[in-house]
């Protein structure tokens, strides 16, 4: 296990000892780990396989098991669960965030906005009022690859609100490609990743943080720069640091944007989130492979 080290506060985060544990690997881009506590299951996307994978975790604490949970997923890439437990899913190829029913039948949640059909939702949370929020960059449309080639149709690359009762609010928009986004553990701060270096070298790989209240976003400022590659999927721990994919592995933030170290991965990171029967194991998506690592602070309840 490889740490790099910026900060003492990073010795109280990590266990020395732990391993970076390879459970999975054959993938092309592996994305959209969610975990769920109830079936002690991980399910991730590889988007340009068009599969939602599913690895279980066995009762001995051996190495676990990889089923196909879902394919074709229609370019599958972030998701999450919501408040009644169901999956809910970005999707490159159909352009729109689906929840999957008990029934196991798709609902479309959102796929247009004032009239125009949606970018590409790439990652998604829902707070603890039920609201989803999701990010919608164009990588989706930009080639055959991780879904289907297309011209945007919306103005801006936006953040969404979609509220319990159903209304679809663009809520930032001062991005070059909004990715991966987080709450703190008192959901009083939004954060967004904004990946755009990606296709535009000298633009900035930062994460933002927004001000969240009241389902709008204020307050907009730079939290974090990323070192390495590009700032993607990022979630909070309890104790309210972030910890960020990066090129070179998991970049680990204080709640005040200073760095408190990395752990280094040996492929680039697309995505990460806590889990385990403790929450404190966390799982890395990382280009082929799925990873995962013990730590020494559990993930916020938000998921
Ligand atoms: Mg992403």
């Amino acid at each position: 296990m490889t740490y790099h080290i910026d900060d003492p506060r990073f010795l109280d985060l990590t266990i020395g000892s732990a391993q970076l544990d390879r459970l999975a690997s054959g993938c092309r881009w592996a994305e959209g780990p969610v975990w769920f506590a109830d079936s002690q299951c991980l399910l991730f996307s590889d988007i340009p396989n068009q599969r939602i994978l599913r690895w279980s975790q066995d009762a001995t604490g051996g190495p676990g098991t990889i089923t196909t949970f879902r394919q074709p997923s229609h370019f599958a890439n972030g998701q999450t669960r919501d408040r009644q437990g169901r999956l809910v899913t970005c999707q490159h190829g159909t352009r729109s965030v689906t929840r999957t029913e008990i029934d196991g039948s798709l609902t479309t949640l959102a796929d247009s906005f004032q009239g125009k059909r949606l970018n590409a939702p790439n990652d998604v949370i829902v707070d603890s009022h039920g609201a989803i929020w999701f990010s919608d960059p164009t990588y989706g449309i930009l080639s055959d690859y991780e879904g289907f080639q297309a011209e945007p149709e919306q103005p801006v690359r936006g953040v969404y609100r979609l509220s319990p009762t159903g209304q679809l609010d663009r809520v930032a928009q001062d991005f070059l490609q909004p990715n991966g986004l987080c709450l703190s553990p008192d959901e009083r701060t939004l954060y967004v990743a904004d990946s755009g270096a990606s296709h535009q070298p000298d633009a900035p790989r930062h994460i933002l943080a927004f001000d969240a209240g009241q389902g709008k976003l204020t307050n907009q400022r730079v939290f974090a720069h990323i070192d390495a590659g590009i700032p993607d999927g990022i979630r909070t721990d309890a104790r309210g640091n972030l910890w960020s994919s990066a090129a070179d592995g998991v970049h680990c933030f204080a709640p005040d944007g200073t760095r408190l170290g990395k752990i280094l991965v040996p492929e680039a990171v697309a995505n990460l989130t806590f889990g385990g029967p403790r929450r404190n194991r966390l799982f890395i998506t990382a280009t082929t492979s799925l990873y995962a690592v013990y730590l020494a602070v559990p993930g916020a309840q938000t998921p």
